[in-house]
Parts: structure tokens; sequence; C-alpha cells
């Protein structure tokens, strides 16, 4: 059995998988449908653990394909030749599948599309023989997300999609972050501690939620720790959840720049400005300001900046900050 991949600081990153995208020849056809960005490449960061809720349920391999019928928010799902009713043994099945102890260590999710069982969103429902909506999600995606509403979670067609697959990417990583840090005893200079290491990642993706966690951090001596943290988790996945764009990128680089700017020499200021500027004008990827800031704020350990997650979100050999 492969050994669970671990990334640099030791972490083990436990990350949710449709088991047909995997390889395991578990559809309806008794075939795949691998995912090769995810198993060979995220798959050298992630432990996957796969899911395939038709074979789990006990449909079979191969098996008659289903399709979700009737209601959109609330399908039955239906055998396409028979009629068999697979509605409420799957129901059951995945209210009790994500309440299982696995499930509760994922930080992220990937899911096949289009599936009557795992599709997120835009999921065929015939509302009548013949008429199908696009506007359904599966039935096992629909517990997964309503159980879990902060995690990441995404299809295989948006990872690719550059910039959903780095936004995925980076929030897997955060959520991962948090949940070790709520794994610790609540420490109040320690939640403020990992929030201020986060502060220009966040704010490259939204602004306006950045100054609502502000809001609501400045606030934790008022709150439980339950309540607080609960609160945190969903702000913090919200806000990254916004695409982080070349604009943001640019009024954080400037920012960050600006805590460079006492120490640094006439040259290197330049240097640094023209970086961005290069960035901005889409002539190099945002990896080249970025380097060079990380390499300032440790010349002159500006410890503040260097510390920010915002200049190391995820393993650079993801490279996804690397194309222009
Ligand atoms: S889409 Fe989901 S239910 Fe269908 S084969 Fe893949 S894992 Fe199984």
């Amino acid at each position: 059995m492969k050994a669970k991949p671990k990334i640099k600081s030791g972490r083990i990153i436990n990350v949710g998988i449709s088991s047909c995208l995997t390889g395991r020849k578990v559809r309806f056809d008794a075939d795949h449908k691998r995912c090769r960005y995810a198993t060979d490449v995220l798959g050298e960061y992630f432990h996957f653990i796969p899911v395939c809720p038709e074979f789990e349920v006990g449909m079979g391999v191969p098996r008659e394909a289903v399709s979700l019928i009737e209601d959109i928010e609330n399908p039955r799902m239906i055998g396409n030749k028979t009629g068999a009713d697979w509605t409420k043994r799957m129901n059951r099945y995945t209210k009790r599948r994500v309440r299982q102890a696995d499930i509760s260590t994922l930080s992220g999710f990937i899911l096949k599309d289009n599936s009557p069982s795992c599709g997120m969103e835009r999921v065929k429902v015939f509302a009548k023989p013949g008429t199908a909506e696009k506007k359904g999600r599966g039935l096992f995606a629909r517990t997964l997300m309503d159980k879990f509403p902060d995690l990441p979670i995404t299809s295989e067609g948006s990872l690719d999609n550059h910039p959903h697959r780095e936004n995925f990417i980076v929030r897997v990583f955060a959520y991962q972050r948090l949940q070790e840090l709520f794994a610790q005893p609540f420490n109040r200079r320690r939640m403020v501690e990992f929030h201020t290491r986060h502060k220009y990642l966040l704010l490259a993706h939204n602004p306006q939620y950045y100054r609502r966690m502000e809001q609501l951090v400045g606030a934790i001596d008022k709150e439980t720790p339950a309540w607080f943290r609960k609160k945190y988790r969903a702000l913090m996945m919200q806000t990254l959840k916004y695409l982080s764009t070349v604009r943001k990128n640019v009024h954080v680089l400037q920012h960050i720049s600006r805590s460079l700017m006492k120490q640094a020499t006439e040259m290197e200021k330049k240097d640094i400005h023209q970086a961005i500027s290069t960035y901005h004008k889409g002539q190099t990827p945002l990896v080249v300001p970025q380097t060079l800031i990380k390499y300032f704020a440790n010349k002159y350990e500006v410890t503040y900046i260097r510390d920010q997650i915002y200049l190391n979100p995820h393993p650079k050999e993801l490279m996804l900050r690397n194309h222009v």
C-alpha cells in the first residue's frame, strides 16, 4: 500500500475523492474516470480517501445506470431501465457515511462531475420524462456539503481551470492548518498569531471579508472558544472561496513592500517595484515579486512579512504561481 504522503512540515493531508477518479473501476460500466492531475500531481501531497457511494450502497459493478427525477431539491434516484428506486437506501447510506471517522479528518473533497451521486452542481434532474434540468446535486454530494459547509470541495472538471485549481488547493491547505490549530486547546494568543500570518492571503482573496474577520478577532475575548472557532472557520473559508486576481495581488504586494521600504536600499526598492509592475502587466508570474519580497524579508529579518502564509501558501513544487 502506498505510504501516506507528507509535505515538508510533516503534515498528512487527507482529501476525499470520488473513487472512479483514482482509476478504480467502480463505474456502472465497470470502467473508471481517472483524473491524472489528481492522482499524479496532487497525489504527491494529499492522502486520498476514495468513496464510491453507488458501489458502497450495494449497487454492484457493473450495474444499471441511475438518474435523478422529480424534485430538484429533493430528487429520487431511479434505475434507468428497471425503475428500481434507490432513493431511501442512498440517502440512508450517505447520512451514515458522512458521519464516519475518516470523513471528519478530511481537508477537502474532489467529486466527479455530472454524477447523480457525486456531482456537486448542475446535475441533470428529470422533472418529467425526457425533460432534464441541469440544476441538481448528487445525493452523496448534497449530504456531504450540508454536513461540512466549510469543507473545500471541488469537481474534477474545475481542476482543469487554473485559477479554480489554485483556489481549491489554497483552501485545502488553509483548512488543514485550521484543523491543526483547533486540535490544540484554545489559546487566544495562538489564534491571533494564526490570523496575523494569514493577513495577506485573506486580503488577496477578499478585502471586505478580511475586515469582517478583523472585527471577529478583535472581539475574541467576548466569545466562547466553540463559537469563535465555528465563526472563524466559516468566515475564513468563505473569504478564500473568492478568487485572487492580479489587481488584488498587486494591491497586496504593494502593501507588503511598503513594510520593507525602511530597510531596503534604493536599488532594492527599484527591483521590488519593477517586479510588481512586470507582474501587473502580465509579463511575469506572481511567484517573481513574491520570491523577491520573501528574499528581502529574510535579509532584513522582517519576521512579520517573512512568516506570511501569502508568500508560501502551498508547496512550491506545485508551481501554481509560475504561470503568467
Ligand atoms: S461518480 Fe461517484 S458513484 Fe459514480 S462511479 Fe464515480 S465514485 Fe462511484
